[in-house]
């Protein structure tokens, strides 16, 4: 058996069964979109990702000071998803011998500008030669333990919702690799180029205990919804026509599918947050869409286990998703 076999989540999964932490301060360890350890006061959060060049961008396609902003908002969006406040970070760069100077001084410039927009500090880091750039940042963050919002806590009769609109940054990606078309609009291309983390949305839906559950849509919608659904437990139907697209999605997914909801469903890198919530809370919720101007929108419900996870399209044709979306590996 090799990588491909197991892809990237069965590789978790058997580091997390060898792994497990013993300290009794570790909350949430490997299973989560950040770790969770407990301290006097607050619960310490921390989270790393990785960006490589050729895997995860291209330098034909996005310019240093973007992927510099990047970088930072993706690991920012996991701590958006458990309603956390991002503080410190360390940054570890490998990077090729003949990279520009001002390459590195835009990309600084653009991870600056990111980090002073959410109040977060630089501490340190490491650096290395490599023949690809490789950018991984460690995050940490705060939260009181009671305001925090697991993957785990999804209850069956719950609602799941999702925020903004899906399926943009993957198809942004496509037009800025000219797969398919070789000019696409702005607005999608700079959902690819220039996620936006929904700190403050994640820090109100946690605060105001409006949800049992929440994860950052990074991978893909079907996935990620697999992961919720794994660590509570819990089964679930999503019902196609309700995911929310945005206007130049729907313009332009037919250049590259007969499927309107494939990227929607399977695209990653959007960054949006999705929830599970009882019923009884969808009034605060579209109350609070309303108050920071951001689309919240009911796409799904929880089912017992037993029901596994369906995707109910417009004529009532139900389907169990198999190719789920991104992963590593596969
Ligand atoms: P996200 O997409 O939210 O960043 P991941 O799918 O990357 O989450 O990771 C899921 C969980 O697995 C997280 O708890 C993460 O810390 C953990 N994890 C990922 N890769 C490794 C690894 N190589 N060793 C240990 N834990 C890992
Ligand atoms: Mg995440």
């Amino acid at each position: 058996m090799n990588l491909q076999d197991v892809g990237e989540f069965g590789l978790i999964k058997r580091i997390r069964k060898r792994m497990s932490a013993s300290d009794s301060a570790v909350i949430q360890g490997i299973g989560d979109d950040v770790a969770v350890i407990e301290t006097a006061n607050k619960a310490l959060l921390v989270t790393t990702d990785i960006l490589i060049e050729g895997i995860h961008f291209d330098r034909s396609w996005i310019d240093p000071y973007r992927l510099g902003k990047k970088a930072l908002v993706v690991n920012l969006s996991d701590i958006a998803a458990m309603g956390g406040t991002p503080k410190y970070f360390l940054i570890s760069l490998g990077l090729p011998k003949d990279l520009s100077l001002s390459f590195i001084s835009s990309f600084y410039r653009g991870l600056k500008e990111e980090a002073r927009r959410f109040c977060v500090d630089l501490l340190g880091g490491d650096t290395s030669l490599s023949q690809k750039i490789v950018i991984n940042i460690c995050l940490l963050g705060e939260g009181k333990k009671k305001d925090l919002l697991f993957r785990r806590g999804a209850k069956v009769g719950d609602d799941l919702f999702v925020t903004g609109t899906l399926g943009d940054a993957a198809l942004g990606l496509k037009i800025l690799q000219k797969k398919g078309l070789m000019r696409g609009p702005k607005g999608l291309i700079e959902r690819q180029l220039s996620p936006y983390p929904r700190i403050q949305l994640g820090q109100a839906i946690g605060k105001r205990r409006l949800a049992t559950a929440m994860i950052d849509v990074s991978d893909g919608l079907l996935i990620d919804t697999t992961h919720v659904l794994e660590e509570s437990g819990v089964g679930a139907r999503i019902w196609e026509e309700r995911i929310p697209l945005s206007r130049l999605y729907r313009k332009w997914m037919h250049f590259y599918s007969k499927d309107l909801y494939q990227m929607a469903l399977c695209g990653g890198e959007d960054y949006e947050l999705l929830f599970t919530a009882p019923p009884e809370k969808r009034k605060k919720i579209s109350a609070l869409a309303h108050s920071l101007n951001v689309p919240i929108t009911r796409i799904g419900e929880i089912l017992p286990p037993q029901n596994g996870f369906y995707v109910t399209k417009k004529d009532g044709k139900e389907y169990s998703p198999s190719r789920l979306g991104f992963e590593h590996f596969k």
